[in-house]
């Protein structure tokens, strides 16, 4: 984690283009709803359903944000939901602190040692068994592809002032630097600043900065009451990007049974 910060500098030296912030942002947005929409709301609380397929590349994007194997992260987040601001309760900000909360805890044993035992409906798909495995491999990957596709545009056209290192800097570690705050902040912000709509046993919040950068993950509190709703966003100015795409994708049958909250759902 050390070495991804202290990378982001290296942008001092290889600089910035078009390319590169294209790369940025293509690669924020894919990889933050893998985390979001794949790893969080398919994954973890089956909140809408689709096809294997879907799911795998759903994880795939996850896995890409180099925030752990979807094994791992979802039983992690399920525990979070079982003992939330208990002493079981990992990352939480009220027993544990800010800074461990937000990305203390993985520097932990404890958070390597988690049994799986809350994940046994997902170990069933062979392809998810497979990312959790060779996690790492697809980590590496991507950084090779972003090199390439940097020294293939140069080779293109020197004009547009990119290069192989260049895209790995904006593209990988400054990408996955943003979105680790960004999602790290629910654990962290969304327990402690931010309004309250519901009374929820916890003190979670829904924080509208974190639900911006977040793909919606911010509106928390709303989560922590309706745990199994696709929607976090419940009200029109609380944005949700990620329940934008899903919708979008249930309108050509790429996803379909969204659950929302029995308030939300038309009669
Ligand atoms: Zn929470
Ligand atoms: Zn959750």
């Amino acid at each position: 984690m050390l070495m991804l910060h202290l990378g982001c500098f290296a942008v001092f030296y290889t600089g910035v283009s078009t390319p590169a912030i294209i790369v940025l942002v293509v690669m924020y947005v894919g990889r933050g709803l893998g985390i979001t929409g794949g790893y969080h709301r398919l994954l973890a609380h089956r909140s809408f359903k689709t096809s294997r397929v879907m799911q795998f590349l759903f994880a795939l994007a996850g896995c890409m944000a180099m925030e752990g194997g979807p094994l791992w992260w979802v039983s992690h987040h399920r525990s979070h939901h079982r003992d939330t601001e208990t002493d079981k309760d990992i990352h939480s900000p009220k027993t544990q602190g800010f800074w461990k909360s937000h990305m203390g805890w993985m520097m932990t044993n404890e958070a390597f040692m988690e049994s799986g035992a809350n994940t046994r409906d997902l170990y069933r798909f062979a392809e998810l068994k497979f990312l959790q495995r060779y996690y790492v491999w697809i980590v590496l990957v991507q950084i090779v592809v972003l090199y390439a596709l940097g020294a293939g545009l140069d080779a293109l056209n020197p004009a547009w002032g990119t290069s192989g290192a260049q895209l790995v800097i904006w593209g990988f570690f400054i990408c996955t630097v943003l979105l680790w705050h960004a999602t790290f902040m629910v654990n962290s912000v969304c327990h402690t600043w931010g309004s309250r709509e519901y009374e929820t046993d916890d003190s979670s919040t829904n924080n509208f900065f974190v639900g911006l950068v977040a793909f919606g993950e911010g509106w928390h509190n709303n989560h922590h009451q309706f745990p199994l709703s696709a929607r976090h966003g419940l009200r029109w100015w609380q944005i949700d990007l990620t329940w934008l795409l899903l919708r979008a994708m249930n309108s050509v049958g790429l996803v379909s049974d969204l659950r929302l909250p029995k308030e939300l759902r038309s009669p």
